[in-house]
């Protein structure tokens, strides 16, 4: 008799483990480990839905009371078994329940019918075809001859037939069809079949010769891979240094040795730029998954990709779980893109999730950036990860000159303007020039804080090194509140710095900037674009388009603007306010920083001419914007590296976060203080808070966080596991939620 071990498609705690169903004979095949499958579920025996996480022939209890699985889902995708056990580990890292794991690894979970068919056409004439019967059937290539005398009854001869239908009649998988394809025997019609965005751009390909960092770059990944060696490195290269080719390269070897490759890009940079890139080197066998294809077509590149007629997919985050039978490889590029970290649960981190599932399948791990994130380069100095170095930008254009300008000076020097003199000249100078400028707002941490206009001071909290978030009732900011440990001051009247009354929350939005920009040259011509202008995606990519195309002078955007484009007319690049995401009041808020302005440097001069980039700032005197000048990661590493072995933050230490959310709001904060007494007499942890969230009241549920540190990440996950215990015990489930967030960032 076999049993099987099933996961209840709900969310609930306490429906979080494994549930044993008997599994029919006459479901023994189809019911395989993976599958989703009908239960009657509780004691109303209500028909529920769940996933088959374990075969076994032993019983866990008396076998009578032991009820049997309905049913196999019929449309139902089945999850790779090591894919659950990925889900497994995801369970066991971040928290949240089995179901909420199993879901994040089968971002594809149901069959979707495909729109139209594919067709598969003769090649060649009928007579030829005959004649290729002949040499099969001696070569006694059997499966060929069927296919063969398949389109021969096919009528007319030149319709072909219905890709589905052929296989079936047949009896042939796809590597048959492929080969004959191959042979020009046949034609597949793919297009119709497959609902592929990108289906009609005719791409060209640009083959360069890798310069000699870029050389060694590949061989040592690919020669470790000869070697049987899986290692996971990070490529760290300057903007515009030839890290997509390496990918390229790497890829193109590993797929020449039958292997697959994943590779993740964030979602704002998946543009079609990107995406031809890949097409133009890699054809039909690249496919792509990203949030706007329609459930069908998510679908059929799933299917592709399990049945192995594709070799590369290009993704977001959940392409992480692409189902590749024999992966050789992963990219992540743009490793220390926030988009890699998950918002849901399980609150997993790409780069972690990645790392495990390569070695689980012994795949190499290839992350890619010109501003690692301090996790990578701390794996790096820890000797996990192997660091390889592209210095400069391929192709000989130089990296820009960066000017820092006071915009504290700039007010002494009664300029009211958002332009700094310096800026207003040099934009002048570029239009003057038919050169292209970029004007960068940095968006984040947008009127987050409090901060002098005359002295540049950001309030902040004397205990946790970040900024105080401002409350407001009425349009009036009234106290200032701390995130991580809850101290609280009222709204200061006078900086506490300097004594001037020019203090208060920071405002400016890309659409004011553009109407700046419009008075200021109105000569020039201007596109805009952030998170709200409209047509989304689509439109986005008209803007850089528009923009690649020179038909703009200056381009004003946010943080969108940064990424994956490649607009070789543009020679300057104006940072307005740089130092706006210093003060988000996270402990990522001086890597972000850096992150954005070099990034954004990164955009001038990528051509043939110079670039100069003109970074104001009310804060010159900080290390991350003074490294972002210079372009020295090393330098902000070791700056970054020390702050957070001081304040005990990740990579060095690592945070639980236990978020506790009821209605009532003296009960929320009564158990937040209760949990956090409990973990306070754990010797082993440094507990903040409780203090009132981010974010106190959401919907009219009160929300407390209590933060605990600790070196040891295991260390967490235990203490994670006594608090669910604790809860459980007490029985407050009804009465409260608790969320667990591990490293969370703000
Ligand atoms: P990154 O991904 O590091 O930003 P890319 O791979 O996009 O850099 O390369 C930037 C530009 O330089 C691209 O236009 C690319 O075609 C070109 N390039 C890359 N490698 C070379 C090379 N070895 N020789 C000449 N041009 C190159
Ligand atoms: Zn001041
Ligand atoms: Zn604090």
């Amino acid at each position: 008799m076999l049993f099987a071990d099933v996961i209840v498609d709900i969310s609930v705690k306490s429906l979080d483990r494994p549930f044993q169903y008997r599994i029919p004979e006459e479901l023994e095949e189809e019911a395989v480990v993976g599958a989703m499958v009908e239960i009657p579920f509780g004691k109303g025996n209500r028909a529920m839905k769940g996933y088959i996480i374990e075969r076994s022939t032993v019983p866990n209890y008396d076998v009578a009371k032991i009820k049997s699985i309905t049913a196999v889902v019929k449309q139902g995708v089945v999850a790779e078994s090591h894919l659950l056990s990925l889900a497994y580990w995801m369970k066991r890292q971040y928290g949240g329940t089995m179901n909420d794991a199993i879901k994040a690894v089968m971002p594809v979970r149901r069959e979707i019918k495909e729109k139209e068919h594919r067709q598969v056409f003769p090649a060649i004439e009928q007579e030829e075809m005959l004649q290729l019967r002949e040499e099969l059937q001696q070569k006694h290539q059997m499966a060929r001859v069927r296919v063969v005398d398949a389109l021969l009854s096919a009528v007319p001869f030149s319709g072909g037939m219905e890709y589905g239908a052929l296989c079936s009649k047949c009896k042939v998988t796809a590597q048959v069809l492929r080969a004959m394809e191959q042979k020009n025997i046949l034609t597949i019609d793919a297009k119709r079949q497959y609902r592929n965005p990108y289906e009609d751009h005719e791409d060209e390909d640009k083959i360069v010769q890798l310069n000699e960092e870029q050389r060694q770059a590949v061989d040592r990944i690919c020669g470790d891979r000869q070697k049987g060696i899986a290692d996971t490195y990070l490529l760290y290269g300057v903007t515009g240094s030839g890290k997509t080719e390496v990918y390229m390269q790497c890829i193109r070897e590993i797929v020449d040795r039958g292997e697959q490759v994943i590779v993740l890009i964030p979602e704002i940079a998946l543009t079609f730029q990107t995406v031809h890139r890949f097409h133009a080197r890699f054809g039909d066998r690249v496919s792509v998954l990203h949030s706007k294809l329609s459930a069908g077509e998510r679908y059929d590149q799933y299917t592709r990709a399990k049945r192995g007629e594709i070799d590369i997919m290009i993704g977001p985050r959940s392409a992480l779980f692409t189902p590749f039978e024999k992966l050789g490889l992963i990219v992540i590029d743009e490793e220390h893109e926030q988009s890699y970290q998950s918002e849901t649960m399980p609150k997993y981190h790409a780069r972690e999730v990645a790392r495990q599932r390569a070695s689980m399948l012994g795949a190499s791990l290839l992350l890619g950036s010109a501003t690692p994130s301090m996790e990578a380069y701390y794996q790096v100095q820890q000797g996990n990860f192997h660091k390889l170095t592209l210095s400069k930008r391929a192709g000989g254009a130089s990296l820009p000159q960066v000017e820092i300008v006071d915009l504290r000076e700039e007010l002494r020097q009664k300029n009211y303007s958002v332009f700094s003199r310096s800026l207003r000249q040099e934009i002048e100078e570029r239009l003057a020039r038919k050169e292209q400028t970029i004007l960068f707002l940095n968006r984040r941490g947008y009127a987050g804080f409090v901060s002098c206009r005359e002295c540049g001071e950001v309030v902040g909290c004397p205990h946790c090194a970040v900024s105080l978030k401002p409350h407001s009732r009425r349009g009036q900011v009234e106290y200032l509140r701390c995130h991580y440990c809850g101290y609280t001051v009222p709204m200061p009247q006078k900086c506490p710095s300097c004594g001037s009354k020019y203090i208060g929350t920071f405002g400016l939005g890309t659409q004011q900037v553009e109407q700046m920009v419009q008075k200021q040259f109105p000569g020039a011509s201007v596109l805009r674009m952030d998170a709200d202008t409209t047509g989304g995606k689509a439109g986005h990519d008209k803007i850089l388009q528009q923009f690649a195309e020179r038909q703009a002078d200056i381009l004003v955007g946010t943080q969108m603007i940064v990424k994956g484009h490649d607009f070789p007319g543009v020679t300057l690049v104006g940072i307005l306010a740089a130092d706006l995401s210093l003060n988000v009041g996270d402990y990522t808020a001086a890597e972000r920083t850096y992150q954005l302005l070099a990034q954004a440097a990164g955009r001038a001069g990528r051509g043939q001419t110079p670039g100069k980039v003109v970074l104001q700032t009310y804060q010159p005197e900080h290390y991350s914007i003074v490294c972002a000048a210079e372009q020295d990661y090393d330098k902000f590493y070791k700056h970054e590296l020390f702050m957070r072995q001081m304040l005990q933050y990740p990579p060095v230490s690592h945070i639980l976060g236990v978020l506790v959310l009821s209605a009532d709001c003296e009960l929320a904060k009564e158990f937040a203080q209760e949990l956090a007494g409990r973990m306070k007499g754990d010797e082993h942890l440094t507990v903040l808070g409780p203090a009132e969230a981010a974010i106190g009241k959401i919907n009219d549920i009160y929300r407390y966080m209590i933060y605990g540190k600790c070196s040891d990440y295991a260390v967490l996950v235990q203490v994670k596991d006594k608090l669910e215990a604790y809860i459980n015990d007490r029985g407050m489930q009804s009465k409260c939620t608790v969320q667990f967030a591990f490293d969370p960032a703000g």
